[in-house]
């Protein structure tokens, strides 16, 4: 099953890192060889794409896919990003990283259509280091989508708030011009950054991604509950779609519901899959939640 090999991955991965990290000297010897391994693990296919489902809560209509990348090390076994997205940032492998997801997302897409399925828009995650690391992010993009034949339209670009932080005038110009060009940009972790309002002037951005930790305890938190509340109206005045992310519960999504919420994402409906488990869920469209969709088999 795969949510629990996750699982059991995260805590595979933990347990090793606590048990290098009592000697200091092996724990930097350990990233140093990490972040060799981890360009070497690109290099041999180790990378894989997971895909988490953003559902349309008045339809239970799957209306895009979060690409969310995973490292299937040979010795760690599956590694989340918290695991590798820093050291990939630290040692500059984020930039080929981040060249291969636009590459595999493009790929992904391809061979869903070849299986006769019409995937959702897919987004994809982009670091600032990233971002910094390739000037011509833009024109990188286009190209990379004209070569599949792919439209902008069927891709979206999340960028954390310490994304826009970072970003200069240059980047400002950059973000705007790929949302000019059909590219969805949402901003993720909407919330939890230093001028969430800041950027909702500064860029074109189409969504805006309420953070997991403004939902988590929305059922018994009023602060939390007014918080979403108000960003929902706000995106709401200003014409932006929001996703809350994180949901977990029926709860969380009733009162987000109540509050006029209409895309979530979150373990509710599914964790991030492999794209050959998705299969089925795409050729459906419409998806309910985890406990009618995972009977035990
Ligand atoms: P994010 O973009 O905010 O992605 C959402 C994270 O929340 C994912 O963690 C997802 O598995 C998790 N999640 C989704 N629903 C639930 C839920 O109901 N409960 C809980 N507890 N968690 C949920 P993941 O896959 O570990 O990714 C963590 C972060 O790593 C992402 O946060 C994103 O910032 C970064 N990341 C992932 N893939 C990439 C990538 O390809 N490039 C870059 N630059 N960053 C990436
Ligand atoms: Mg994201
Ligand atoms: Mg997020
Ligand atoms: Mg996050």
């Amino acid at each position: 099953h795969a949510d629990v090999a996750l699982y059991r991955a995260k805590d595979a991965g933990r347990n090793q890192f606590h048990f290098h990290s009592e000697a200091l000297d092996i724990a930097v010897i350990e990233r140093v060889t990490m972040a060799a391994d981890l360009r070497l693990g690109l290099e041999r296919g180790e990378l894989e794409l997971y895909y988490q489902p953003q559902v349309d809560i008045d339809t239970n209509r799957i209306v895009g896919l979060e690409a969310l990348a995973r490292w299937r090390h040979p010795k760690l076994g599956l590694l989340l990003p918290s695991h590798f997205i820093p050291v990939a940032e630290k040692s500059g492998t984020i930039v080929p990283l981040g060249r291969w997801v636009i590459e595999q997302v493009c790929r992904q897409i391809r061979a869903w259509q070849s299986e006769k399925l019409s995937p959702p828009r897919i987004a994809l995650n982009v670091s600032a280091v990233q971002m910094n690391g390739s000037p011509e992010f833009d024109a990188e993009i286009m190209h990379i989508l004209a070569q599949w034949n792919i439209d902008p339209s069927a891709v979206a670009l999340e960028l954390t708030e310490s994304v826009l932080m970072a970003t200069t005038p240059e980047h400002r110009d950059i973000i705007n011009r790929l949302n000019r060009l059909g590219i969805a940009i949402a901003i993720d972790d909407f919330g939890t950054g230093y001028s969430s309002l800041g950027y909702l002037r500064a860029y074109r951005v189409s969504q805006i991604k309420i953070a997991q930790e403004f939902i988590r305890n929305i059922a018994t938190e009023s602060g939390d509950l007014a918080i979403v509340r108000a960003a929902i109206s706000l995106a709401r005045e200003l014409g932006i779609d929001v996703i809350a992310e994180g949901v977990e519960s029926s709860a969380q999504l009733a009162l987000l519901k109540q509050a006029g919420c209409r895309y979530v994402q979150g373990f509710y409906f599914s964790p991030p899959r492999q794209a050959d488990e998705l299969i089925a869920l795409l050729r459906r469209g419409t998806i309910t939640t985890v406990a009618q969709n995972e009977r035990p088999d």
